[in-house]
């Protein structure tokens, strides 16, 4: 590495906040000149090997010339129009493409500003459902499985793992929701039929102030990069039903090829009443989400009191990023992305199978395009990047969590050497 002076910003350090930081003691923060295809560049004219495609979201790599040039021609078109009585070509072409894409039953599309807020919407939405459906004010709380992720804005904050989320700091000011244990059986192994049981318990005990179950279907991200047997959505469905709640699934992280299947979802083959969508949307050019629902809830929320869906921030449906999906979902649409996956899964776990023999590590699993090595002990997340950048590198580790998530347009080359280099600073931690 060169001169160090380049790369850490001192009015940064001083005046930014970066994501969950101390303005005390902030870890460092590596300055970026510019980024290309899976590579970005440092100021110091170093390169990385982008490992986590800028949390989980730039999935066709940076500066993609189809992308950029769609881009463009949205914006010499035009950038933004309201939503509000008016509409527009990308937004309509995007939810056509969506509802192609998505379960059957999806039908109404709510487009809003990040994932966060889609799973506040989705919140929103399934409170006004229910309480229609059933004429009763108290059906307004949730369910959810323990190590979940869902945003960091407040319901989403209060259906996040009760531990390893946000409710120490912010304690009685969170809505008090029911956890129940996440399934014990894992992806890929066989299923206990004990798993269900604390939904079962849950729901004989207190549907009527239940409005929905909310998780993230098969893999959880954020909240510990679990992956858990499918089996448990189809026996969640049957009971959702049985009790008169909605389900909900949290796409955001699982969506767009991630696991393996266009949606997670599909793995079990049980579709929710509610999805939200966001991260890989957009290809990782800009914030947008989306929240699918069955006509069956959007109408049940049209024939309740307020008559309307309640929610309707500036900048939905933001022509620029409908353009910019609509690109991204073509380019996933001319590519083989069954086999694109699999080839990437396959050199994963092929490259990440030796880390198992390292006595610091816990466990090494791999579901689609995530690679995840768990350790014994939590990770010193800024030593461990300062021997990543070093190594040429980009992999940020949480708590006992070290992982990869490549963009899909990687070369093996640059996946081998991004596995190895991970291996060997495994080896020195
Ligand atoms: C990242 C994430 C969110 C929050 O999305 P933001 O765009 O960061 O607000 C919600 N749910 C899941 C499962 C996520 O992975």
């Amino acid at each position: 590495m060169t001169d160090q002076s380049l790369l850490h910003d001192a009015w940064d350090r001083d005046h930014l906040w970066h994501p969950y930081t101390s303005t005390i003691n902030p870890l460092p923060t590596y300055k970026v000149a510019s980024a290309h295809g899976t590579k970005i560049k440092l100021a110091d004219g170093t390169e990385l090997i982008d490992g986590m495609s800028s949390w989980w979201c730039m999935i066709h790599g940076y500066n993609n010339p189809r992308i950029n040039e769609a881009a463009h021609r949205q914006i010499d078109t035009m950038s933004h129009v309201m939503f509000g009585g008016l509409t527009h070509e990308p937004a309509i072409t995007l939810g056509k493409m969506l509802l192609e894409v998505a379960p059957p039953s999806m039908h109404n599309i709510f487009y809003a500003d990040s994932g966060s807020v889609a799973v506040e919407v989705a919140m929103k939405m399934a409170i006004q459902a229910a309480v229609s459906r059933s004429g009763s004010h108290n059906k307004t709380n949730f369910v959810t499985i323990r190590s979940g992720y869902h945003g960091d804005t407040w319901n989403a904050m209060s259906v996040c793992d009760p531990v390893t989320g946000m409710h120490g700091a912010f304690g009685s000011a969170l809505p008090v929701r029911y956890f129940i244990p996440h399934p014990s059986s894992r992806f890929g192994g066989k299923w206990n039929a004990a798993d269900i049981e604390p939904l079962e318990a849950t729901l004989r005990d207190h549907a009527d102030d239940i409005a929905a179950f909310i998780l993230e279907p098969v893999v959880q991200g954020a909240g510990g990069m679990y992956f858990y047997h499918p089996q448990f959505l189809t026996e969640a469905r049957k009971l959702c039903d049985k009790y008169g709640i909605y389900l909900i699934f949290d796409e955001i992280a699982t969506g767009f090829w991630r696991t393996g299947k266009f949606f997670a979802w599909e793995w079990a083959g049980v579709e929710p009443d509610i999805m939200c969508i966001g991260k890989g949307l957009t290809g990782g050019y800009l914030t947008m989400s989306a929240v699918l629902t069955t006509k069956e809830v959007a109408d049940t929320i049209s024939r309740g009191e307020a008559g309307v869906m309640m929610h309707g921030p500036t900048f939905m449906a933001n022509p620029l990023a409908c353009a910019i999906a609509i690109e991204s979902l073509k380019m996933l649409r001319e590519t083989d992305m069954n086999a694109r996956v699999a080839h990437i899964q396959d050199i994963i776990a092929r490259e990440l199978a030796p880390a198992a023999t390292n006595t610091k590590v816990r466990e090494v699993r791999v579901l689609g395009t995530i690679g995840v090595i768990e350790t014994k002990e939590p990770v010193d997340v800024g030593a461990f990047q300062r021997l990543c950048v070093a190594a040429g590198i980009w992999v940020r580790p949480f708590g006992h969590n070290v992982y990869i998530m490549p963009p899909y347009v990687i070369s093996d080359e640059d996946l081998t050497i991004l596995c190895r280099r991970l291996l060997e600073i495994m080896q020195t931690i």
